[in-house]
């Protein structure tokens, strides 16, 4: 038979199964059955039994160092409820009342340390029907709330896209996309993202309607209603936050939706293969462009720098608007490095507004906060004299919240504790009644100091002592020997071995006034502590918007910073469709070359008479790194940055492509080959005349002439219909045939030859490469010498024997032996596999993609 406890345990655990449950019991959260053994074995703490009876397997974390737990059992994807006592125990009758006061999720963290200082935790929710999606993605620490629809036959590409731009940890989801396992299956493989499924009723138009109104504000909301999809996503988001939290969330208190078309589109391959927030080698950020243009010196402004990353604009006077404050802060040495200097000083004070509503603020926070806005008017004050039309309009809107630091400044004391509950957070004169409690309280202590002496004095005994203990408070010690001495107004009140304890009238009247004080004193403490935070979230609006100005700032600052010391120079930004770069460089590549000085290279592309380079030249010459160059400079005067470059020209682009590297996890179970083609044939739909298009070595993964085949056709049709600048690296010299094309030019890269070794020069020149080298780079790589003679013999007779007969070498030692038999019969085998898999197809419910690869594997076994 279970206790009351146990039962009420049950009854709560019952509602949230798929959680841990944190079972507050005095000082301890405690766990229960199979989320005992989970906690011991993931926390490494002792598993004990409860009731010995029962063997209720049980075990515990002490509540004040709860936090660190439960961050644990989050990073290793569990999700916890908080379940607290919610009446005083001394009140209650019979069991005490317990009652889920929180619930935390990897979306839904309110811990600042639990999570990743530059990069926001979004959860995101995905609401699909058919072929429309409503997704809506926020951010709880921050408040931001943005949402946004995709419509489309084929709408993979662009979901994946948006999540790989949101990277976040936990997306809410309905049925109708889990009923999509290709969808599913691409989400899990492409991101470590936990999928948290709501049923339908969750997902309804009308509630979302009324919780959204009862959230933001009318002309807001205007724009979102107008599209049901992103409603009724955002809906489900509000939702679940509230269904967590359980508070009001005041500081979610605006929401955006976006078209995805005010951003460059970039898709999961391309964020990845250019490396844009982490390297493609160990997901690092080290390596990656983030990493070389990160100089932000505060959370806020990494975690707005990442975003601008992940996000270059394509509006051109907002571009513009962003390179100018960066112009002015590099031309202005001393401005910036005081900005610096004044940054560097201030805390997250986005995450600390989340804080303030839904996480365990505590006065420490307030002083982060007061020290933060501290330095507001020294910022103002360099912004002063700025003249660019973004720093001007940051200096307008930064709010120096006077009124909040001097709240704080009067209010909160310099070093006050962790704890809420203990005291010592006000500050002396804020508070009358604050300041009579501890005048009384140490009034009353300095009258039990005094208390020693007088008493050795009126007694006559030297060793009288005064002390104290919890269960007998304040107490006058006297030895054994002086007991005869002890005047008649002590009253006995313990015996010790070598002595008693006493106390007098006086004393206990002295003790009840200190008790008394010290208790009503933290109780008040934490009142005044309650309403200033109350206060602060009435202001939440002004303290986001701060935030949010020194944020931008530290951005701005950073690409000024990067820009002086990596020697970038300002892109002259244009609506038109070329791109003329002047000595341009990579990067990062310059930043981690350690023997070899980084070449630079020119480029010049647009959309008539320099539309298609064809890059060829030796592997390891350099094509990849140039051509992922040009991809960079053009995304980086994008956002707004400076470039790599003597000098450039960038008209701006609507989208990177970049089908680049021999393999991808893009759809995994899928050939290199598969996945190459798949990428192919995603450019050749979506591209435009405005896009950039990054080809290298199309067609690699089939055998020759497919490839060139493909890789042929390919340029056609992007010279034929598409139109969009494209840089082509290949090592098909028949490819280069193609410059008859008008606007289709040829490059190499320049290598030069010394014996039987090359150098590379890493010099793009107008030009055909005449050879592949191929062997030579070989022997760099160090294949063995036997290997390498063994090659050159081939490669000679292949030249010797043109022909089609004579590329196949003459193959030493092997028997021709018939299997002409055999052949047929498993000729006959497949056949029959294939009609079996076409008899098996349902035309209504698979995919273009599945069908792309139905196809595909027919392909192969035919
Ligand atoms: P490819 O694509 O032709 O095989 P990569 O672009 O991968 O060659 O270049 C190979 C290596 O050469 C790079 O990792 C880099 O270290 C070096 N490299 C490339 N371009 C340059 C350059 N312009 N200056 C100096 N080193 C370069």
């Amino acid at each position: 038979m279970d206790t009351p406890m146990l039962k009420q345990y049950r009854e709560i655990k019952e509602k949230y199964k798929d959680y841990i449950v944190f079972f507050r019991l005095g000082d301890f959260y405690e766990m229960f059955f199979d989320d005992a053994h989970i906690a011991a074995r993931e926390l490494e703490i002792a598993l004990t039994s409860r009731d010995p009876e029962n063997r209720v397997p049980m075990a515990g974390v002490p509540y004040h160092a709860a936090d660190q737990y439960i961050y644990k059992l989050i990073s290793k994807g569990y999700k916890v409820v908080i379940c607290e006592q919610v009446e005083d125990p001394k009140q209650a009758k019979g069991i005490v009342k317990r009652e889920v006061v929180k619930i935390i999720t990897p979306g839904t963290i309110t811990e600042i340390s639990a999570l990743e200082e530059k990069k926001n935790n979004y959860l995101v929710c995905i609401y699909r029907e058919n072929n429309d999606f409503g997704i809506a993605a926020t951010d709880l620490m921050t408040g931001e709330f943005l949402t946004t629809e995709i419509h489309c036959a084929y709408p993979y590409q662009e979901l994946l896209d948006e999540l790989s731009k949101l990277e976040p940890r936990e997306c809410l989801v309905n049925a109708g996309f889990l009923q999509d396992t290709f969808l599913n299956k691409a989400v899990n493989t492409n991101f470590n993202i936990l999928l948290t499924f709501k049923e339908n009723d969750y997902f309804q138009a009308e509630s979302a309607r009324e919780l959204l109104m009862s959230q933001f504000s009318g002309n807001e909301l205007e724009d979102i209603f107008k599209r049901p999809f992103a409603t009724i996503a955002s809906g489900a988001c509000l939702n679940y936050l509230r269904e967590t939290q359980r508070l009001s969330l005041s500081h979610i208190n605006s929401i955006r939706y976006y078209e995805r078309t005010e951003y460059m589109a970039l898709d999961v391959t391309c964020r990845r293969n250019l490396e844009l927030t982490q390297s493609l080698m160990d997901g690092k950020k080290q390596g990656s462009l983030l990493w070389v243009l990160d100089k932000t010196v505060t959370s806020m402004g990494g975690r707005t720098l990442r975003k601008w990353i992940e996000q270059p604009l394509i509006d051109i006077i907002k571009i513009k608007e962003r390179q100018d404050a960066v112009e002015e802060l590099y031309q202005n040495y001393f401005l910036r490095q005081e900005l610096r200097e004044q940054l560097k000083n201030l805390y997250d004070l986005e995450r600390l507004t989340g804080k303030l509503v839904c996480g365990n603020l505590n006065a420490r926070d307030l002083l982060a906060i007061k020290n933060t806005v501290k330095h507001f008017p020294k910022i103002k004050e360099l912004l002063a004299g700025c003249r660019s039309k973004l720093l001007i309009t940051l200096y307008n809107e930064l709010d120096l919240l006077n009124d909040v630091y001097e709240l704080l400044e009067k209010a909160i004391n310099d070093d006050p504790p962790i704890s809420v509950k203990e005291g010592g957070i006000i500050k002396d004169g804020f508070d009358s009644e604050v300041d009579r409690l501890r005048k009384a309280s140490t009034e009353g202590k300095s009258w039990i100091a005094e208390l020693e002496r007088k008493e050795r004095e009126r007694t006559g005994i030297k060793s009288l002592k005064v002390g104290y203990n919890k269960v007998f408070g304040y107490y006058i010690e006297i030895t054994k020997a002086n007991l005869s001495l002890v005047p008649k107004d002590y009253i006995r009140k313990q015996t010790l071995a070598n002595g008693e304890r006493f106390i007098t009238e006086e004393l206990k009247e002295y003790e009840s006034l200190i008790m008394g004080a010290e208790e009503k004193l933290l109780d008040l403490e934490y009142q005044i502590f309650c309403k200033i935070r109350e206060d602060l979230i009435t202001k939440i609006t002004r303290l986001k918007k701060s935030a949010q100005v020194v944020s931008v700032l530290d951005a701005l600052v950073s690409l000024a910073e990067v820009a002086s010391s990596n020697n970038y120079v300002k892109p002259e930004l244009t609506l038109n469709d070329e791109i003329n770069i002047v000595e341009g460089r990579h990067p990062v590549v310059e930043l981690t070359l350690k023997d070899e000085m980084f070449i630079p290279n020119d480029t010049h592309i647009n959309c008539s008479d320099s539309m298609i380079s064809i890059i060829t030249g030796p592997n390891m010459a350099g094509k990849s790194t140039y051509m992922r160059q040009v991809a960079l400079i053009v995304l980086m005067a994008q956002i707004g940055s400076f470039v790599p470059a003597k000098s450039a020209q960038i008209g701006i682009v609507d989208r990177i492509f970049t089908r680049i590297g021999a393999s991808d996890n893009l759809a995994s179970g899928q050939s290199t080959f598969m996945v190459e083609m798949t990428e192919v044939a995603n450019i050749l739909k979506h591209a435009t005349p405005k896009s950039l298009l990054i080809l290298d070595e199309i067609g690699r993964g089939t055998s020759t002439y497919d490839g060139l085949s493909i890789a042929w056709a390919v340029i056609e049709y992007i010279h034929k219909n598409i139109k969009a600048k494209t840089l082509f690296a290949t090592h098909y010299h028949e490819i280069t045939q193609l410059k008859k094309l008008k606007g289709v030019k040829n490059f190499k890269v320049m290598v030069k030859e010394r014996g039987e070794d090359i150098i590379f020069l890493r010099k793009i020149v107008p030009g055909e490469a005449d050879r592949s080298y191929g062997i030579e780079v070989a022997k760099l790589a160090g294949l063995p010498k036997s290997v390498i003679l063994r090659a050159q013999e081939i490669l000679k007779d292949l030249e010797q024997n043109d022909g089609a007969r004579a590329r196949e070498p003459q193959i030493a030692a092997t028997k021709d032996t018939p299997f002409d038999d055999v052949q047929l019969n498993i000729e006959s085998l497949k056949n029959e596999q294939v009609i079996r898999m076409i008899k098996e197809l349902d035309i209504n419910t698979i995919t273009p993609l599945e069908a792309l690869n139905l196809l595909y594997s027919i392909k192969q076994k035919i």
